[in-house]
Order: structure tokens, then sequence, then C-alpha cells
């Protein structure tokens, strides 16, 4: 782990906190390109009322509008939980290079294409916190079973 992706994965995990301020599931992505970040996101599924807005998909469509061009290559994606299938899925067809995630997801998490990089465990703690901190807040201390408990 480098430390440009610990402070990458830090901007990630601001995303996760404005979605935890908003009453959302807290999971936040930033896309970097060329070293710079390029597309910022988080989950806003109960804001839109719809299931598949997940920060990491959202990231890799604003990325694509911000490159013009839907090839994101040499690209990485930073989330702060390991994406599940539909994000592992889009990040194959947007051709991403490398993938940066904080705490497992022991119910949903998927890995993507033996071609995508991936990287574990970068703020896993910081961002594992948070999560357990927002279902705690919300099932009265009833940690769900897809996070590792400490
Ligand atoms: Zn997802």
């Amino acid at each position: 782990m480098s430390s440009d992706d610990e402070n990458f994965m830090r901007e990630a995990l601001l995303e996760a906190k404005k979605a935890f301020a908003l009453g959302e599931v807290p999971v936040g992505a930033v896309l970097v390109s060329d070293g710079k970040i390029i597309a910022r996101a988080h989950n806003v599924v109960e804001q839109n009322g719809d299931a598949s807005c997940h920060a990491e998909l959202l990231c890799l469509q604003r990325g694509a509008k911000e490159l013009n061009n839907w090839r994101l290559l040499e690209c990485t994606l930073y989330c702060t939980l390991e994406p599940c299938a539909m994000c592992a899925g889009a990040m194959t067809l947007f051709r991403i290079q490398r993938l940066v995630y904080g705490a497992p997801d022991l119910r949903y998490g998927s890995r993507p294409i033996d071609s995508i990089e991936v990287t574990s465990g970068v703020c896993e703690e910081e961002a594992g916190n948070l999560l357990k901190g927002f279902f705690r807040k919300r099932r009265k201390s009833i940690v769900p079973a897809c996070l590792p408990e400490n």
C-alpha cells in the first residue's frame, strides 16, 4: 500500500461521510487518472429511490463524462467498501485498470475480472467503522452479518 493509495482513500472516505450525514449507507468512491481525482461520488440509493445508485457506479459514469470517453483506461477507482457484483461488472465495462478498496463486504462483495489489479484493506478500519456506526445507529446495536466483527 502506497501513501498515494491512502491519500486517495481518505478522499473516498470524505465522500462516505457525506453519505452518512445524508442517512445513506456510507460508501464513497473517487476515480483517479494521471495522479488526479477526476470524479467523486457517494451512495444516493435512498435519495434517488434507486438501488443501483452506488458510489462506484456513479463515480465511473462521472469519470467517463469528465474524460469524454467511456474507456477509463489507466484509471484507478478507490472505494471504501469492496464492490458488489454490479459495480465490479461496471469496472470491467468501463475498462479501469486498478481497483483499491477499504473494507471487505462479506455479503455482496464481488471480485472484478483478473485483468483489473486489486488492492484491498486500505484504510479498512476507518471504512468499516463508518459502516458499523451507521448500521448500529439504524438498527440499534445490531451489526449486519455482512461486516466483520472486530
Ligand atoms: Zn455496487
